[in-house]
């Protein structure tokens, strides 16, 4: 970190700075030149809040040379993460499609949507049992009743199962979840976040609507800073200008994120488009990119579907996705589980 003095600034006050670094073990570098002086710390500036240096009098500019993560940081971890559950890897070469309905509406549903999607080569079943709807008086999942049903279709098909959390209340109802999506919306809770670095379990992290890259990789930051080593982060989409499809999926996110992070990255076409016409282009992309997995909405009747029925792949499409997928992940050099 660089912190550039203004001109003429106080000795007494510029000293009192450089005491403040020196009291939390950073080295301190000191360079003055014929117009400015500045110096650069020197050790674990990640606790420094860059805001409250700027704060002080004496201070003219201050700017980060190195990244604020840590422990999601690819310096600190050269080697790719492989996140690994009952048997399926994610990352470091190996490919999973995690499939299954935007929302678990019964049993019969998800016995239909479990078996057809692990037939068609999905490793992970997905269906959310807590949905955060923009509307209060949309349907809001069938909560405990739903993580019951992904249980039953988890235990008839052994398909793994992904579910999102919405509180941290809810870790002991989450029990027999094998990998826990934080949503959207909840990228940001770092309440939540903090919690999570405690338990166990993979954790798919989804990029917010409106955050930076950067901001993702922070938020991957609380959960590894508590210990939680298994993050899987989820490029779906960003809003934009564009008003035709629902999010722009940043297909850019995904060399950034390898490029910066060691962790494994998985795209989610379906909240991108919005549609299903888009969701082989996308996907197609997205192993391309160089993605470690898809998560995809697949529905046994979408018209019905009690949300996202517009962007979910009834299952014959889902098959016939997978079918092409498949090769294009195998031209990837990619391991395709399942
Ligand atoms: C979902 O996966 O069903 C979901 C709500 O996604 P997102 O948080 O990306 O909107
Ligand atoms: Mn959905």
């Amino acid at each position: 970190m660089i912190v550039i003095l203004k001109e003429n600034a106080p000795k007494e006050q510029v000293k009192a700075l450089l005491a403040e670094f020196e009291a939390q073990n950073l080295t301190i570098h000191y360079s003055k030149g014929e117009r400015s002086t500045l110096f650069g710390l020197v050790g674990d500036t990640a606790h420094i809040d860059m805001e409250k240096v700027l704060a002080n009098d004496v201070v003219a500019d201050v700017r980060r040379i190195s990244e604020p993560y840590k422990a999601a940081n690819r310096r600190m971890h050269p080697e790719d993460t492989i996140v690994e559950v009952c048997g399926r890897k994610i990352g470091a070469g190996y490919f999973s499609v995690i499939a299954g309905p935007c929302s678990v509406e019964s049993q019969s549903q998800m016995e239909m949507v479990a078996e057809s999607v692990k037939a068609s080569g999905a490793a992970f079943l997905r269906g959310g049992a807590f949905k955060p709807r923009t509307s209060p008086y949309s349907f809001q999942g069938l909560e405990v009743e739903g993580l019951k049903l992904l249980s039953a279709a988890k235990k008839a098909t052994g398909l793994p199962i992904v579910t999102e959390i919405m509180s941290e209340n809810q870790l002991d109802e989450f029990e027999d979840v094998d990998i826990i999506q934080v949503g959207a919306r909840n990228m940001q809770n770092f309440r939540l976040l903090k919690e999570l670095g405690h338990c166990r379990k993979p954790i798919l992290l989804k990029r917010g609507l409106a955050n930076t890259i950067e901001e993702l990789l922070m938020s991957a930051e609380y959960i590894l800073a508590g210990g939680n080593s298994q993050v899987i982060f989820c490029e779906r989409g960003i809003r934009t200008f564009e008003t035709c499809i629902r999010n722009n999926l940043d297909i850019s996110a995904i060399p950034v994120l390898k490029r910066q992070s060691h962790l494994p990255v998985i795209v989610d076409p379906s909240h991108a488009a919005g549609n299903t016409w888009m969701i082989q282009s996308l996907s197609r992309a997205a192993i391309a990119a160089g993605a470690d997995g898809l998560m995809i909405e697949v529905h046994n009747n979408p018209p019905a579907a009690l949300c996202d029925g517009a962007q979910s792949l009834d299952m014959p499409q889902f098959a016939a996705l997978m079918t092409d997928l498949k090769r294009r992940v195998e031209f990837e050099g990619l391991e395709l589980q399942g």
